[in-house]
């Protein structure tokens, strides 16, 4: 019998390479739910493809398809492609269905780390991320006790500005910071690729996937994108996964783990085509928005909730030409730095929190 699998975001950049992933594994999955925002045509399209039984659209539908759809009693496990917070809702709720959750949707555990946790273990469901880092450093530590684990080290391309200088950076547009060296996305997560808020959302995301102190959780910039993750053990040994930059392996393994099965899709690796690979320390002071997501980490509570809110804000406005890019770092620097940051133990607080970060996002954005 195959597994049933919901996908949320089915129309987005992660829902789009789900589906390919599952049409070369049709023998073993079965696609039961699909939902999507705004794009219905393509929707349709798929619906038609795969014939679900259940299909949802959020834009002039109702938000609570998420929810019927990650919870559908035919859904073993829920691919989260969703971007934003809009995501967190249908993970707690497939969690306490006892679903696995297969993890695109990182700003979810950013916001609610803890709650996300508490939603796993009272419902007997799990997250498997589908992140490239956080799936590489799963397999590395696949089968090993916590206790052996050193330190995480994740990569970062650096994105589009990585070489550029702090003014030429301050006044990039749109198509500019659009334009990622190694990895086709979303338009959010592409930006935050450029400002390096993606890497701290990361940090923070590996924090509460492995429970690792984030004193051990370090980044290091691979413009190639080749290794995805580093994990250093107790006796000084470290472990990478590699591989040319695709999302179909990390979302095959999310839907497999911890097993792997014969899949011919992606392209072969082949080290003298990867050629050189490269490594370089990051300069905090050229990217002030990644400094402004590890203070939040440190902070913790909801504090990340806020830096998460701040920065889809942010992004937003940005995206709309009505802000620069360099006051991206500025609006989620004033929002974490003037909030103070509560617990995040209670929904209604990481909730409260996440709002109120949008309010004062939007009034400093205008100021
Ligand atoms: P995308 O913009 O291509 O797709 C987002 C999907 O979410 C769309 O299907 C859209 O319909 C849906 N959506 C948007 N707003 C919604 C809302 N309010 N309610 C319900 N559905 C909504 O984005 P993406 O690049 O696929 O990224 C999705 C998530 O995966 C993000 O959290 C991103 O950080 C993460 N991620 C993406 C990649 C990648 O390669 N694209 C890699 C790693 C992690
Ligand atoms: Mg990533």
């Amino acid at each position: 019998m195959s597994v049933g699998v919901a996908i949320l975001g089915s129309t987005g950049s992660i829902g789009r390479s789900t589906l390919q992933v599952l049409a070369r594994q049709r023998e073993r999955f079965r696609v039961v739910a699909l939902t999507g925002h705004s794009n219905k045509d393509l929707l349709a399209q798929q619906a038609a493809e795969w014939k679900p039984a259940f299909v949802g659209l959020v834009n002039g539908g109702t938000a609570s398809c998420l929810v019927e759809a990650a919870t559908h009693p035919d859904v073993r496990i829920v691919v989260n492609g969703i971007v934003g917070a809009a995501g967190l809702e249908a993970t707690l709720a497939a969690l306490r269905a006892g679903k696995r959750v297969a993890l695109a949707n990182k700003e979810t555990l950013v916001m609610a780390g803890e709650l996300v946790a508490q939603a796993a273990r009272e419902g007997g469901g799990e997250i498997v991320p589908v992140d490239s880092e956080h799936s590489a450093v799963l397999q590395c530590v696949a089968g090993r006790r916590p206790t052996e684990l050193a330190r995480l080290i994740l990569t970062a391309s650096g994105g589009p500005f990585r070489t550029w200088n702090a003014e030429r950076v301050s006044r990039a547009t749109v198509a500019e910071a659009l334009k990622h060296p190694t990895w086709t996305m979303g338009r959010k997560i592409t930006v935050d690729s450029a400002t390096l808020v993606n890497k701290a959302l990361e940090v923070i995301e590996a924090h509460f996937l492995f429970e690792v102190g984030y004193g051990r959780i370090d980044v290091v910039i691979h413009p190639q994108s080749v290794i995805h993750g580093f994990a250093e053990f107790v006796d000084g040994s470290v472990l990478a996964q590699v591989g040319f930059p695709t999302m179909e392996l990390p979302i095959l393994y999310a839907l497999t783990y911890p097993d792997r099965v014969p899949d011919q899709g992606v392209r072969r690796f082949d080290p003298v085509a990867a050629g050189t690979l490269t490594f370089e320390a990051l300069q905090p002071d050229r990217f002030p928005a990644y400094v402004v997501g590890r203070e939040a980490a440190r902070l913790g509570g909801t504090a990340p909730a806020r830096f998460n809110a701040a920065n889809e804000v942010a992004v937003q406005l940005f995206l709309e030409e009505r802000i620069t890019f360099g006051r991206i770092a500025e609006i989620i620097e004033r929002v974490v730095v003037q909030a103070h940051a509560g617990d995040a133990t209670a929904l209604e607080d990481v909730l409260a929190a996440d709002a109120e970060a949008r309010r004062m996002a939007q009034e400093a954005a205008c100021s």
